[in-house]
């Protein structure tokens, strides 16, 4: 049993927390927003006044905030956890953040004497409930080791990607194949209704061809072939289109400053920048064949 410190108990930080709790842990926690907070003391967790007061009184701190500046102030900012916590504390952010302030967080932090990963994941809100998200890690070997029984009790796939900002790096490299794959997908299903051919045809022929991936067999974006697939719910999330726009806009933002070329990455973000623009962030990313298809999204 560790006492741990958990800052930002939304929609993933919320359910995350409380796993921690399950599996036996002294959580003490914290967010901006007082619902999500008393959520945390309704799952068993303890709240903090502040973040120095949660910092001095944990052995580790897990983070779940929605971006790099977010991340940046909680640990670096005048109030924050490396001003605060004990010299040795392990600290852990899971949020979805750029590469470059991963790296600078965990410079600062081994400057202050406290082991830090960055270890985002993936798996969405049911994985976060369920307890089996995918940790991409970034950090030292010890920390990692450190760190791997408590992502246990949250995760099921922990994966070790190397330095720091390794995890971040996994994160956007894996959600920039996913963004372009799914408009990929998308678009072969809108020429095959163009062309009339039956969609489940398309997917008996490409799911077992060189067309298969994930985006087709696992998240097929028209109703039908796969039934648990959010198309088949109105493209209820899931992973929404803002979202996915975001971790594009990270991919770019990382591939402009080592200068990699990733045309296709930025298609797919300039895609899903428009189809949020047109009021569907909060739909699934998949939604985005309705917008590929035109006509207000209405199937032939
Ligand atoms: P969210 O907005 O529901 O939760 C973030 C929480 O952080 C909020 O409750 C907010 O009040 C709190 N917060 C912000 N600043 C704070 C501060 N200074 N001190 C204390 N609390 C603070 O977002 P989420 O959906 O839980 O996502 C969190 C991270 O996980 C993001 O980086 C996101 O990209 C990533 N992520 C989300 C999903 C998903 O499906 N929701 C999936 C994978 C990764």
């Amino acid at each position: 049993m560790a006492n741990i410190g958990f800052v930002g108990l939304g929609n993933m930080g919320g359910p995350m927390a409380a796993n921690l709790v399950k599996a036996g842990h002294d959580v003490l926690g914290i967010d901006l927003d007082p619902v999500a907070a008393q959520r945390m003391v309704d799952a068993g967790g303890r709240q903090a006044g502040s973040i120095p007061e949660l910092s001095q009184n944990v052995d580790i701190i897990v983070t779940m905030l929605p971006a790099g500046r977010h991340v940046r102030d909680v640990y670096t900012g005048e109030t924050g956890i490396l001003k605060n916590a004990r010299t040795g504390t392990l600290l852990i952010d899971s949020s979805t953040i750029d590469v470059e302030s991963a790296r600078f967080v965990a410079q600062k932090a081994d400057l202050a004497g406290m082991p830090m990963i960055d270890a985002p994941v993936s798996g969405g809100v049911g994985g976060a409930e369920a307890g089996t998200l995918t940790f991409m890690v970034g950090g030292p070997d010890a920390a990692f080791e450190r760190a791997k029984p408590i992502l246990e009790n949250m995760g099921k796939t922990i994966v070790h990607a190397g330095g720091a900002g390794n995890g971040q790096a996994a994160k956007i490299c894996n959600n920039m194949i996913l963004g372009i794959s799914m408009i990929g997908v998308s678009e072969a299903f809108v020429l095959a209704e163009k062309l009339g051919l039956d969609r489940q045809k398309l997917f008996d022929v490409s799911s077992t061809a060189s067309g298969q991936c994930w985006s087709l067999t696992t998240y097929c974006p028209v109703p039908g072939p796969v039934p648990t697939s959010p198309a088949n719910r109105d493209y209820t999330p899931g992973f929404t289109s803002a979202m996915m726009a975001k971790d594009l806009t990270l991919a770019q933002a990382a591939a402009q400053s080592v200068g990699a070329a990733t045309p296709l990455g930025a298609e797919a973000l300039a895609l899903y920048n428009l189809f949020c623009n047109s009021g569907q962030g909060g739909l699934d990313f998949s939604g985005i064949v309705k917008f590929l298809r035109g006509n207000d999204g209405i199937e032939p």
